[in-house]
């Protein structure tokens, strides 16, 4: 079954060292300060940028007029549902539930060899 994200904005990150800018779109109850009905989480202030250095956010949240699903393939801060006091939006790029599949069993493979307290981060 393919997941269904909801995006109600978008926010615009710039990184100052080589001046790439990313569109990264906003689950429900991230950056929404509670409209949607769900708890506010802010969005990270820096995402890392693909030269190295770090994106900072030049737009702030720019909503539209009405949420609606958020295609395959698109970055997003997702909500993070941990109940955590300092949760904020975690940054993924939504992909088709094959290719998520695999990185999940690639990554719980992976964690397996390492640390003995693994929790897997399924979104
Ligand atoms: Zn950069």
């Amino acid at each position: 079954m393919k997941p269904k994200i909801l995006v109600h904005g978008r926010m615009a990150y710039k990184c100052p060292e080589c001046g790439a800018i990313k569109t990264i779109q906003l689950e429900i109850g991230v950056e929404d300060f509670g409209r949607h009905g769900r708890r506010h989480q802010p969005s990270p202030f820096m995402i890392p940028c693909s030269c190295g250095d770090f994106m900072m956010d030049v737009s702030g949240c720019k909503p539209y007029p009405a949420p609606f699903e958020l295609d395959a393939n698109t970055p997003y801060f997702a909500y993070d549902d941990s109940g955590k006091d300092g949760a904020c939006g975690k940054l993924h790029t939504y992909e088709s539930v094959t290719r998520e599949t695999i990185r999940m069993i690639f990554e719980r493979s992976s964690k397996q060899e390492g640390s003995h307290e693994t929790k897997t981060d399924i979104t």
